[in-house]
């Protein structure tokens, strides 16, 4: 629909205008920073950033139930750059003009509800919301749209130029980073650092098929994150990790697609998301944060955050009931199936102690919750997820032994409605299944199959046959009439089909 169509009252909002103030702000010494230099931590104390609308209140004189018909309206639009994260323009990067907007695609990901019998089996009406369909398959890609559309508007507006993107990454911030930056070429071009075996064979395949620069190293993710600090600190590079605020501000558009698939009702909702390096859940809770501000959702949602035994220092942390007996204490990380989060000492930390504390006083009671849950019950719940008609990736099979877990802990009741974070495609994790199919698990992750889930495919080649065609050998005539009959018959015995009635 065109921009003319739409009612009087939307028009002069449909297409949005830069606006705000953004600055930095530092979560330890509080102070600000201007964003025209791109800043990682604080150049005083060195404690991570957020990125504040100073002019915040600006979007708080257009009444919540307008900006819930701008947004709904703004989707019948054709323009790319607002078909994304940046529907949401006002809340996310509201400096940068639309033409320096970076579309992929991404963004607007589907919320399927389960079946009937996976929610009886939960216990509750839940949904999963499907990151894993953004470009690069998962929902690194809406960090990197926000972070790469910011640096886009610094290089065509001649503020910078020649821009080497760099990231650690447990797989997919560097399939992201990596597409983003080609798309930008030349002016972006990006390095990625992976621990060494650490990553999937799908997620190694992107950032090579992008034409990044892919380093790997030995250890795990936070030994990768160290190199790259290091880079950052002393070379003149862009970070494109969680650190960088920016990535935290296109994440955050996650909770505004949810209000607005769930018209704005977030009363009595529960959203579940695994954590690793703790930048999405930090985006999540910020993202609900400005919407209740600005009046646009009237309840925060509760928000479970999840974490594998294997990898949990959040989870510690918050183990402590007492406040202020709190102490963050980072964990050596053990292999785990939800390798995307096997972080140890993730940046958000700080951001998301922040955060949890105004989310909990702002609800005025308690709303954002942590469980653990083993590797056995992330397998099981993904494999489970995905045998009911979805495509959970690992993590999203850890979101949903969460919510089993939060419910048998009370923190979630039955009348309330669940969204799972499948964070990425399952088949980025295809080796984790094809582990738990042959029960081929090294023996730290303690994962042992159920029967019931396992499967494997059945070669099809009757003994009897004297030819069968192979690629690029093919059959003729009686042989090849042959052997159509003989292996449909040994698949229909198999099946155990019934024979049709001779017409
Ligand atoms: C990065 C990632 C996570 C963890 O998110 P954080 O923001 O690091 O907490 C979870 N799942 C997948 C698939 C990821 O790629
Ligand atoms: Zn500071």
């Amino acid at each position: 629909m065109k921009p003319e169509a739409f009612p009087e009252h939307v028009r002069p909002y449909i297409i949005p205008e830069p606006g705000g103030n953004l600055v930095y702000r530092c979560l330890g010494c509080k102070k600000k920073f201007g964003i025209e230099k791109l800043l990682y931590t604080c150049p005083e104390c060195r404690q991570v950033l957020l990125i504040e609308d100073e002019k915040f209140d600006r979007l708080k004189k257009i009444p919540g139930s307008l900006w819930q018909e701008i947004f709904d309206y703004r989707k019948m639009l054709k323009i790319p750059a607002l078909k994304g994260i940046y529907l949401y323009q006002e809340f996310i990067g509201s400096v940068i003009p639309g033409e320096y907007v970076v579309w992929l695609g991404e963004g607007h990901t589907p919320v399927v509800e389960a079946n009937t019998r996976m929610q009886e089996k939960t216990g509750l009406r839940f949904y999963f919301k499907n990151d894993g369909q953004n470009p690069s398959a998962s929902f690194k890609d809406r960090g990197m749209a926000s972070a790469l559309s910011y640096i886009n508007f610094l290089v065509k507006t001649g503020r910078t130029s020649n821009v080497l993107a760099i990231c650690a990454s447990t797989g997919d911030t560097s399939a992201a980073a990596a597409l983003y930056a080609a798309y930008l070429k030349p002016h972006v071009k990006s390095a990625v650092l992976l621990p060494h075996k650490k990553v999937t064979p799908q997620q190694l395949a992107q950032p090579l098929g992008a034409g990044a620069s892919v380093y790997e190293i030995p250890g795990v993710f936070d030994d990768c994150m160290k190199v790259v600090e290091a880079l950052a600190d002393n070379y003149n590079v862009a970070l494109l990790n969680s650190k960088n605020a920016w990535r935290i501000l296109g994440q955050e558009s996650y909770s505004y697609e949810i209000a607005q698939d769930f018209e704005y009702d977030m009363k009595d909702k529960v959203i579940v998301v695994p954590i690793g390096n703790a930048g999405n859940i930090t985006a999540v809770m910020s993202g609900f944060l400005k919407f209740f501000e600005a009046d646009i959702i009237s309840d925060l949602p509760k928000i479970i955050g999840v974490q594998s035994r294997h990898a949990n220092p959040v989870y510690r942390y918050y183990s402590e009931p007492d406040p202020d007996k709190r102490e963050f204490v980072p964990v050596t990380v053990k292999p785990s199936v939800a390798q995307a989060a096997m972080i140890g000492n993730p940046v958000s930390m700080p951001r998301v102690i922040h955060l949890a504390d105004i989310y909990d006083r702002t609800a005025g009671e308690q709303k954002v919750f942590f469980v653990e849950v083993t590797e056995q019950e992330i397998m099981d719940a993904e494999l489970d997820a995905n045998r009911n008609g979805h495509i959970a990736c690992t993590h999203g099979g850890e979101s949903l032994a969460g919510l089993s877990t939060a419910k048998q802990k009370g923190y979630v009741a039955e009348n309330e409605t669940a969204i799972v974070d499948s964070t990425a495609h399952a088949l980025k994790f295809a080796g984790f299944q094809e582990m738990y199919f042959e029960n081929s698990f090294p023996r730290e992750f303690k994962i042992v199959p159920d029967k019931n889930l396992i499967n494997a495919p059945k070669l099809v080649k009757p003994g009897d046959l004297k030819k069968t065609p192979a690629p690029g050998k093919p059959i003729f005539g009686k042989d090849f009439e042959l052997f159509v009959k003989r292996v449909s018959e040994d698949i229909a015995l198999d099946l155990n089909l019934n024979k049709l009635d001779s017409i």
